[in-house]
């Protein structure tokens, strides 16, 4: 399914909501037919999967998100980010509907309605308990953090007291956030757990410190750890198992779970003042990423790899080596179907288009 980049790119466009359906906007601005999209009155574009509606399963199904879990189970690095302008479903694609909405009568969030995280998250564990089963001397180790890029500022979800992190650069390990909370997750609970905790944390935040969530990028990211014991006489000469014999091989895969801040202009959302700067900075970062992924697959393209701007920003430096060589990602684009919001789909669309 994936295009030559290595990169999947798929669009989301959302149902009209409330606000829209009260104005009496048109559906029709954007509409997915196939994984083909139309935009009203303009051409179309071919993705490598579209999809249009409140479905989440479908989301998770038909794209490619067990082979992006498998691979982080081999020791590859995997990445899923959500694009798109403010209100236009990154959150609800990525983790599900907001706190306090379609709870169940439990309080929970109703399963029907999670995101991609959540159903990855038992997807995960259910993957790595059937590999531990079916191939002995086969084991893993799951850890997790979540923090989220503000103002190119780094904060911890898993320790709200814990801002403005310093990013460092080390020969073995690449950038990496010192101090950020690493939470080791033996279960599929205890992971389900860090991404609750972590989400709460970006609302509660968001809200207390007068911060604009959408201004942020948050990122839930695993690592898994695989280790197996490897006999290094041939099996069959009996030699097996003996000690001394042995030995482990262990693989470090990661996934990465990105909610963007949003990608709509400046001149549109009309900011002055501080939240210019935090928009300049938002879109700064969105356009490094933007030209990290089309150096990538440039690269894809004629073998040769040139410039690839990963320093320009936090973002692309902490998913420096997340990006590019043998891993994967997938990018999914999120749209309004509202023909009000034709100027900003457009600009998501094309966004995307240069991904590809
Ligand atoms: P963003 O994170 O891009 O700012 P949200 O994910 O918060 O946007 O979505 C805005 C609103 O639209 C939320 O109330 C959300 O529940 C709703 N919504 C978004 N996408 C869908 C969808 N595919 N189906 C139904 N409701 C959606
Ligand atoms: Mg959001």
């Amino acid at each position: 399914m994936a295009s030559g980049s290595g990169i999947t790119v798929v669009v989301r466009v959302r149902p009209l909501n409330e606000m829209e359906n009260s104005r009496g906007d048109s559906a029709d601005g954007v509409r997915c037919m196939g994984d083909r999209v139309v935009l009203a009155g303009q051409r179309q574009l071919t993705f490598d999967a579209a999809f249009g509606g409140p479905d989440q399963a479908q989301v998770f199904e038909r794209t490619e998100m067990r082979a992006l879990l498998d691979a982080s189970l081999q020791g590859f690095a995997a990445t899923v980010f959500a694009y798109g302008q403010t209100g236009s479903g990154k959150t609800y694609t990525m983790s599900g509907p907001e706190y306090g909405t379609e709870l169940d009568a439990s309080g929970a969030i109703t399963s029907a309605s999670e995101g991609i995280i959540p159903r990855a998250v038992r997807h995960l564990f259910a993957m790595l308990d059937s590999y531990t089963a079916s191939r002995s001397g086969v084991s893993y180790a799951i850890s997790a953090s979540y923090l989220e890029i503000y103002n190119e500022q780094i904060n911890d979800l898993l320790n709200t007291s814990s801002t403005g992190l310093p990013m460092r650069w080390h020969a073995a390990q690449g950038f990496f956030v010192e101090g950020l909370v690493v939470v080791d997750c033996e279960t599929v609970d205890e992971l389900m757990l860090v991404f609750q905790e972590g989400t709460k944390n970006r609302k509660v935040g968001s809200h207390l410190l007068n911060k604009d969530s959408s201004r942020s990028h948050s990122i839930m990211q695993v690592q898994v750890t695989s280790r197996e014991l490897v006999a290094l006489d041939d099996p069959a000469a009996g030699l097996a198992g003996a000690p001394g014999n042995d030995h482990t091989v262990e693989t470090h895969g990661r996934l990465s779970f990105v909610d963007l801040a949003g990608s709509e202009r400046l001149d549109q959302s009309g900011s002055i003042g501080r939240g210019a700067r935090e928009t300049a900075h938002i879109n700064s970062s969105l356009l490094v990423l933007g030209k990290v992924i089309s150096a990538l697959s440039a690269a894809g393209e004629s073998g040769r790899v040139g410039h690839v701007p990963y320093r320009d920003s936090k973002l692309t430096k902490l998913l420096a080596d997340s990006l590019g060589g043998s891993s994967l990602a997938m990018m999914i684009g999120c749209v309004s179907p509202s023909s009000a919001a034709l100027d900003e789909s457009h600009n998501t669309l094309q966004y995307l288009s240069a991904a590809k």
